[in-house]
């Protein structure tokens, strides 16, 4: 079976870097044994040898070097640009199609290490982008999920932090924060309150990656605790609840729960919900909502759902910190299961298409499912896709120049429905435009952007 694949130019503009950085190891391995390359340190080992030891940021350069050499059908690596020190933010994509986003099929990502001293997370992405491409061919669910699924990984979000991080230390601040000693999860746009903390080239570099590519699903690895916590990080009072933190759900609670179970309930020991430590908490199935947790501002979670209808889940998958490197494989075989079966939960829901009547794509649609005020865009192929559990459903769709409609579907718990929206133009769509404006100026608290209002997704009552 072969899908229809269409080049995604924005996409390659951010790829661009990779682009020549893949091609000049790809043409010298392709063009000979016997070739000298370019760098010294892009050589072709063998990625089966991926020792479980912490990697530094070179020695993870080179890793990604050579599996996007030895898998260039399965890998494509990319940076999103650089730390404040001037080290890269590689991202690997591992699909069946690494280049190229495949038409009406999900991009996904993990983003590990944010906080520089939380290195588990790091080393896990390290082994689970080999474990893709090593199982690609040999295991059927990894083939299937490959083959339908883009997805990105960004092991180190914090290069700088983790540099200045050390082996064995379970607790403290040392190497958390970045170059400049800006924490990375504080450090988004946030809905509930202002956010005045100056945005970090990391930060930003995240920001723009994101816009680019619309992602449907996201782990961020975190360590400290072993919990899945889901949005919202932050409550609109969270000034008053110092003290006791009380839930800020989202109108997807039913989903973010779902997620988090699903990574918790595959963990070898997650979802006992056992406390780190005597004097921290325990979580009750191994999941927790962010603000019941603890309140925070700037948190990446939240900036990812509110701003592009992604479902992003923090993951603590380690009460060290930074444990004695001996203790990784442990980590790996407690994780390997959850990090894959949470990326398969983006196949459950709706997905479908929103074109006019002549079946042109609608970029940018304002889509909501009913009664769940967080709204979410199709993007330029017109495609979208929205993670929901067995129910009946109503989905809203808005777009400049066409009559909204609504419509009504059903979602299965065996495979996603397939729902593709056909939108007619509005009659006096000048009256129509201008009644829209009015409206607007009723709807968004915080844009998300000072660039582009258009990005705002909460959806216009
Ligand atoms: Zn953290």
């Amino acid at each position: 079976m072969t899908s229809q694949r269409f080049a995604l130019p924005t996409l390659l503009v951010v790829l661009c870097a990779c682009l020549v950085e893949n091609l000049s190891v790809e043409e010298n391995f392709a063009s000979g044994l016997n070739v000298s390359l370019p760098e010294p340190r892009a050589y072709i080992p063998d990625a089966h040898l991926l020792d479980f030891v912490y990697h530094n940021h070179e020695e993870m350069t080179r890793f990604l070097r050579a599996t996007s050499a030895r898998y260039p059908n399965l890998t494509a690596l990319y940076s999103i640009g650089k730390s404040v020190q001037g080290r890269d933010l590689w991202v690997m994509v591992v699909s069946a199609s690494p280049y190229e986003h495949m038409l009406g099929k999900p991009d996904v990502k993990y983003v590990a290490n944010i906080h520089g001293n939380e290195a588990v997370g790091r080393e896990l992405m390290l082994h689970l982008i080999q474990y893709f491409v090593t199982s690609y061919t040999t295991d059927p669910y990894i083939k299937w999920l490959l083959d339908n699924t883009r997805i990105h990984i960004l092991p180190s979000l914090n290069p700088d932090g983790f540099a200045v991080s050390k082996e064995g230390t379970c607790d403290g601040g040392q190497g958390r924060y970045n170059a400049r000693g800006f924490d990375l999860n504080r450090n988004f746009p946030d809905y509930f309150k202002q956010n005045n903390k100056r945005g970090q080239p990391e930060t930003d570099a995240v920001k723009e990656w994101i816009s680019k590519i619309q992602f449907s699903l996201s782990g961020s690895l975190h360590g400290g605790a072993l919990v899945a916590s889901y949005p919202y990080d932050n409550t609109p009072n969270s000034m008053f609840q110092s003290y006791a933190s009380s839930p800020s759900l989202t109108p997807d609670d039913d989903i973010f729960r779902h997620l988090s179970l699903t990574y918790a309930s595959n963990h070898a020991k997650m979802s006992r919900g056992v406390a780190c430590k005597t004097s921290s908490p325990s979580f009750e199935n191994g999941i927790t909502n962010g603000a019941a947790w603890y309140p925070l501002t700037g948190g990446m979670q939240d900036y990812n759902y509110i701003w592009y209808g992604c479902m992003e889940v923090t993951l603590e998958v380690s009460c060290c910190k930074y444990p004695p490197a001996h203790e990784l494989r442990k980590y790996w075989d407690d994780n390997q299961l959850s990090l894959v079966k949470f990326l398969a939960e983006v196949h459950r829901g709706v997905q479908g298409f929103v074109t006019d009547m002549s079946g042109t794509p609608i970029e940018k649609a304002s889509l909501k499912i009913k009664g769940r005020d967080v709204g979410f865009q199709t993007t330029r192929y017109g495609e979208f896709w929205r993670i929901l559990l067995p129910g009946v459903y109503k989905l809203e769709v808005y777009a400049d120049g066409y009559i909204p409609r609504d419509v009504d579907f059903m979602v299965v718990d065996q495979h996603p429905t397939l729902l593709n929206v056909t939108m007619q133009p509005a009659k006096g769509y000048h009256m129509y435009n201008l009644l829209k404006t009015t409206t607007t100026t009723t709807t968004p608290r915080t844009p998300p952007s000072s660039k582009d209002s258009s990005d705002i997704i909460m959806f216009p009552e």
